[in-house]
């Protein structure tokens, strides 16, 4: 018979997933839908469970020194209301299911899914976020992009917890999310896109962009964002296809139900080009 168990702190959670193998569960949001059962019954866990949602270590977000720590369990609704989340990823979460969901739904359910269309994905590496592991052993602390392997994969280990969302502090002069969906809310996305640039005095002092659901994981290439850095905004202006050129290899989608391969690459490509067209 499947346990649930429902930890008081975070130091019984640790202990529990260092002495037996539970499967995570936070909003449940994802997880629910993944085990439900169709014959009005509850989901059909097949695992012991170890609900975290209510573990109060886990729930903050504090500005500090070395960037905005956002603790796993908070729920999305809330970072909405904090006057320290950046605005990118208040327009993100603006955009994922609806407020109802939102109470519960959290970041670290969006990166332990681990889906390529997984929203918050996008802006989080975009903005180089970190994130920090915990098991009973101590910490350790990943870039998002050493996180996720690939569609619903991660290097999370069994006795591990995400603790911490560290998103680090950076200014941008132009920002922009797009999320390209069957309808406005409760859908998800086809293609999505996010971009940031730095512009002071017409020349390019940072320049990123992550593209979601148009690849295994989300797409991120700094090797491309550093042939602009240093540039003038009206060079970027002009090789704006030698750039495209350089993505449109990277951009490898799949045909799904909900879009397929040719409208999501060229969707992605055109998202491309109109953040360079839209920067000045
Ligand atoms: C109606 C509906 C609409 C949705 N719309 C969107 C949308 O627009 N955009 C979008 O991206 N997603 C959407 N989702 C999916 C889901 O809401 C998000 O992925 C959400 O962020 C998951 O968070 P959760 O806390 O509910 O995760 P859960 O379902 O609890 O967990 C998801 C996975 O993460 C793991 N996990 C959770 N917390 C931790 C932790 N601290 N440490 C280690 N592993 C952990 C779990 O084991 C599980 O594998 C939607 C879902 C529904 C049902």
């Amino acid at each position: 018979m499947v346990r649930h168990i429902i930890p008081k702190d975070l130091s019984e959670a640790l202990k529990h997933l260092d002495e037996n193998t539970f499967r995570v569960i936070a909003g449940g949001t994802d997880l629910m839908i993944q085990k439900r059962s169709w014959a009005e019954t509850p989901p059909a866990f097949d695992q012991d469970m170890l609900y975290i949602l209510n573990l109060p270590e886990l729930n903050h977000v504090n500005h500090t020194s070395d960037g905005l720590i956002i603790g796993a369990m908070t729920p999305l609704e809330d970072l909405l209301d904090h006057p320290d989340v950046p605005k990118l990823l208040k327009e993100v979460m603006l955009e994922m299911a609806g407020p109802g969901l939102r109470y519960v739904a959290t970041l670290a359910g969006n990166i332990g899914n681990a889906s390529p269309a997984g929203d918050s994905l996008v802006p989080l590496y975009l903005m180089d976020a970190r994130i920090v592991l915990e098991s009973l052993a101590g910490q350790r602390t990943l870039p998002i992009e050493a996180v996720i392997t690939g569609p619903r994969q991660t290097v999370i280990r069994p006795n591990e917890l995400i603790r911490d969302i560290v998103i680090p502090h950076q200014q941008f002069t132009h920002t922009r999310f797009i999320k390209v969906g069957t309808r406005k809310a409760d859908a998800i996305a086809k293609v999505s896109f996010a971009g940031a640039a730095l512009i002071e005095q017409g020349v390019t002092q940072d320049f990123r962009i992550a593209l979601g659901a148009v690849y295994q994981t989300v797409i991120r290439d700094r090797d491309i964002e550093d042939t602009v850095v240093g540039k003038t905004l009206s060079w970027l202006k002009t090789h704006k296809q030698d750039l495209l050129d350089a993505y449109e290899p990277l951009i490898q989608p799949i045909d799904d139900q909900r879009s397929n391969k040719i409208y999501r690459k060229h969707v992605a490509l055109r998202m491309i080009g109109d953040f360079i067209d839209r920067l000045e």
